[in-house]
């Protein structure tokens, strides 16, 4: 008995390890959002980038 419930705490930490570390993962850009070719910031809308206009 004390076997599987050492088993079961070590299984419970090796799972709140990969939730903690797949958290940050799980945050990923809306899908369809673009990206400017040249400086790599994110459009919203049809907006153009900003750096469009220094750069004409
Ligand atoms: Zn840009």
């Amino acid at each position: 008995m004390v076997k599987v419930v050492t088993f079961f705490l070590i299984a419970i930490l090796v799972l709140g390890m990969f939730g903690k570390l797949r958290m940050p993962k799980l945050r990923k850009p809306r899908a369809g959002a673009k990206k400017c070719p040249d400086c790599g910031a994110y459009l919203i809308g049809k907006a153009p980038c900003p750096c469009t206009k220094t750069r004409g």
